[in-house]
């Protein structure tokens, strides 16, 4: 069987380092991705060719990462990544080899990545390369290490939760000596860095199976040693696919009763994505004990409340759920999304009062968009100000 690959630029990059005389083929993820009828996110390019070489080959090239063999080839335009063969040595601190040494065999190369489906080759004219029977076990829907799976996973523990991450992505089953040995070695997790982790989790989260993710990191016992994993999880909320990763961060906060700031340290997340689990944290706590108001609208937004309404619905199957459209229509109905709103502004209020201006101002604004959202007054600049004297005057 021949298949047909690749885009025109990295078509074109493989052709020119062959003419060159280098051997150059497509490898990893995109390959298997192909075999599973799936379009690929990126495609990586192996050759023969060192990167010095490389770069002799290609007038636009960037060094991304030439101490692991890879260089950026801008060609027609696209940005393609093209990596030398290379082995690893010996890896001392279980996650990063202690040196990289290229090899000019294609075997070599294919042999220190992690799985069989992700060890796969394929040449320009669409024949596949797969010594370690890649392509059966993607038919059985396994993902097994590539040889010993104890010594590969010493090497590098990433590759535990990255087996993980594949069984949720594909909803493949880890194959039986693959999984004894995450069992064996999970407490190795605990050398790998989070952002390594918080890459997988990303993944995990958009995959069709997440659930199946969860009940192998419960069965292998690889959560007792994993960042902020909770000690219970509730998994209800764990059935369905997340639409963003965002979303799988936050069931995974309410499911496993985590804080918000301990979770976001764990695992580096970015100042916003921290806000976000936050404002789901306090929504949900709200969404406990009573329905939304206006003002819940108004603070929250759409974002994250549909967000928290899918969690407290698998949480609570049996409550009385609103439905996402009331959310929508509640947020829709809102008179204004935020201060600069406001048919009116800081300097009308001196003018209206009479006074200099002071913190009062601030207090005020806020007064008059609080009083705009509940409806006590509308957005119209002649009405705020009749309610805002009304009110000033009663509070002097
Ligand atoms: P995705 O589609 O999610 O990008 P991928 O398989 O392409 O999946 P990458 O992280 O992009 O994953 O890695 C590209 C390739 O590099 C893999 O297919 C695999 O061959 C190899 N690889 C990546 N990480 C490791 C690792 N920790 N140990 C061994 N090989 C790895
Ligand atoms: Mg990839």
């Amino acid at each position: 069987m021949s298949y047909s690959f690749g885009t025109t630029a990295s078509r074109g990059v493989v052709s020119k380092l062959l003419s060159a005389g280098y051997e150059a083929v497509f490898v990893g993820g995109a390959v298997r991705d192909l075999l599973l009828g799936k379009e690929a996110s990126d495609i990586d390019i192996a050759t023969s060719a060192t990167p010095a070489e490389v770069k002799e080959v290609f007038v636009h090239t960037v060094d991304v990462g030439i101490q692991h063999g890879t260089v950026l080839v801008l060609f027609e335009g696209e940005p393609i990544e093209v990596t030398t063969y290379r082995t690893e040595g010996t890896y001392s601190d279980h996650r990063r080899p202690d040196e990289v040494k290229f090899v000019r065999s294609l075997e070599e190369d294919l042999r220190r990545r992690d799985f069989t489906m992700n060890a796969m080759a394929l040449t320009l004219d669409g024949s596949l390369i797969d010594p370690y029977g890649g392509k059966k076990d993607i038919d059985n829907g396994l993902i097994r290490a590539v040889g010993n799976a104890e010594e590969r996973f010493r090497e590098d523990a990433l590759r535990m939760f990255r087996a993980i991450r594949f069984s949720s992505v594909l909803g493949f089953s880890i194959e039986e000596s693959t999984c004894r040995a995450i069992d064996l070695l999970a407490n190795e997790i605990r050398h790998i860095a989070a952002e390594r982790l918080k890459a997988e989790w990303d993944k995990l989260f958009l995959g069709r199976e997440p659930l199946q993710a969860f009940q192998y990191i419960h069965e292998t016992g690889i959560g007792l040693h994993l960042p902020a994993y909770p000690d219970e999880l509730m998994t209800a909320c764990m059935h369905r696919p997340f639409q963003t990763p965002m979303d799988g961060w936050a069931a995974f906060l309410i499911a496993g009763n985590l804080e918000p700031a301990h979770l976001a340290r764990a695992y580096k997340l970015s100042n916003v994505e921290k806000a976000f689990l936050q404002s789901i944290h306090s929504a949900i706590q709200i969404r406990e004990r009573r329905f939304y108001t206006n003002i819940d609208y108004y603070r929250f937004g759409e974002r994250v409340l549909l967000t928290a309404e899918s969690i407290f619905n698998c949480l609570h199957p049996g409550k009385a759920s609103i439905e996402m459209d009331e959310i929508r229509g509640g947020i829709a109905a809102l008179p204004i999304r935020s201060k600069k709103e406001l048919a009116m502004t800081g300097n009308d209020l001196l003018m209206w009062s009479g006074e200099k201006g002071g913190r009062w101002v601030g207090v005020w604004l806020d007064k008059i968009e609080q009083a705009v959202i509940l409806g006590d007054c509308r957005n119209e600049r002649d009405e705020i100000k009749e309610w805002f004297l009304h009110e000033f005057e009663r509070e002097r």
